[in-house]
């Protein structure tokens, strides 16, 4: 009797399709990680509003913002994490900073100096020519374009 009641209730919980909380859940299932309360808040704000491009700075304020209790070293942990599984893509701009892109599909950046804000250029805009050949052993994994960019002076 107690195993079905429990079962009643997981299949109460199910119902709730095209929640983001349920949808990260399985998300999460699906790529083999523990749904903890950790990475289903952080996974939460992750991907719950479209695309987007963080930083752990960025995501530890949101997180903070949101009352969620978590440190950088989690929010760290936790991106490569997500990323390692292929649920987020990295791009670095420069030595100090790597952002995280829920958008893992190929496609290259504009970086807007001023603002510190990345933003995806359309796939058909770039045509990278002459690429070079990988040295014996090693194959190009993947081609990442950082376009920066800043206002014009009038
Ligand atoms: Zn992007």
């Amino acid at each position: 009797m107690g195993v079905e009641g429990t079962r009643q209730t997981a299949a109460r919980v199910t119902d709730f399709t095209g929640c983001p909380w349920h949808d990260v859940k399985s998300m999460l299932r699906d790529v083999g990680l523990r749904p903890t309360r950790q990475r289903m808040s952080l996974g939460w704000l992750l991907f719950a509003k479209g695309d987007r491009h963080l930083t752990a700075e960025m995501l530890y304020e949101e997180a903070n913002n949101a009352k969620v209790p978590v440190s950088l070293a989690t929010v760290y942990n936790t991106l490569h994490q997500f990323t390692e599984v292929g649920l987020l893509r990295q791009v670095a701009v420069d030595g100090s900073k790597t952002y995280f892109d829920t958008n893992v599909s190929d496609h290259h950046h504009f970086y807007v100096e001023d603002a510190n804000e990345l933003v995806d250029i359309p796939h058909a805009e770039v045509t990278v020519d002459k690429l070079p050949h990988a040295p014996d052993g090693y194959e190009i994994a993947r081609i990442d374009v950082v376009v920066r960019i800043k206002p014009t002076r009038d």
